[in-house]
């Protein structure tokens, strides 16, 4: 059901010009990989990567494109908005945006928040304090959510993320869930479905989990704690 704010929010959006002709262009584009293919060898494999990046992740481009992409006013919110709002949005598309909105959304931010094994900083003084806090510290957050990701059933993501209160979060969800459908942000989110690790590792989700530590970005996923705390 559509609430009274959402269609406020939605004449406001149509009232700044969105009721002109949908763009020929769809609204929302697959972003390049921040580094190589193969820039994250021996952890992750460069084949790997390019199924990965340019199969699936174009895949919940192109579906949530079918999805809203004709909708004047859902495509002018960013994947983030649409995700915030799911409980607002028209029934008939809202477990598009809840799944394939959900991967192009959780795909954006890992691709980001990975990098080569010698470019991966550590954290900076504030998180690596409330990592401390919250898990014993950096190296124990590691394990933790390893432990978290080889234990999610079936296909989903572990997350560290920051409540409402700022405060830093560990969780599993399935499927594409995003914490930004629970009113978290996202920080770092493991993908622990079969695409991301099966054609090197198999079955060996635990091997995959040790490797994919190895190529975290720090100073990406610092920067952003940084800007989300501020
Ligand atoms: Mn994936």
């Amino acid at each position: 059901m559509m609430t009274r704010r959402t269609m406020l929010e939605l004449t406001v959006l149509s009232a700044a010009g969105a009721v002109a002709a949908p763009a020929a262009d769809p609204p929302f584009t697959l972003p390049k990989l921040p580094y190589a293919l193969d820039a994250l060898e021996p952890y992750i494999d460069a084949q790997t990567m390019q199924i990965h990046h340019d199969k699936h992740h174009q895949a919940y481009v192109d579906n949530l494109n079918k999805a809203i992409g004709g909708d004047p006013v859902l495509s002018r919110l960013s994947v983030e908005e649409l995700l915030q709002r799911l409980d607002t949005l028209p029934a008939a598309v809202r477990l598009a945006v809840r799944n394939q909105g959900g991967g192009h959304a959780n795909h954006s931010l890992f691709w980001q928040t990975l990098c080569p094994a010698s470019k991966g900083g550590k954290p900076g003084v504030r998180l690596a304090a409330a990592l401390e806090r919250v898990f014993g510290g950096p190296n124990q957050f590691e394990e933790k959510i390893q432990a978290a990701a080889l234990g999610v059933f079936g296909s989903g993501w572990a997350w560290l993320a920051l409540d409402q209160a700022k405060n830093l979060t560990l969780d599993t969800s399935p499927n594409q869930d995003s914490p930004l459908l629970a009113g978290k942000q996202p920080l770092l989110g493991i993908d622990v479905w079969e695409h991301a690790y099966y054609l090197k590792y198999q079955n060996r989700r635990a091997d995959y989990l040790k490797a994919i530590v190895k190529v975290v970005n720090w100073d990406f996923i610092n920067a952003r704690y940084e800007d989300l705390t501020r």
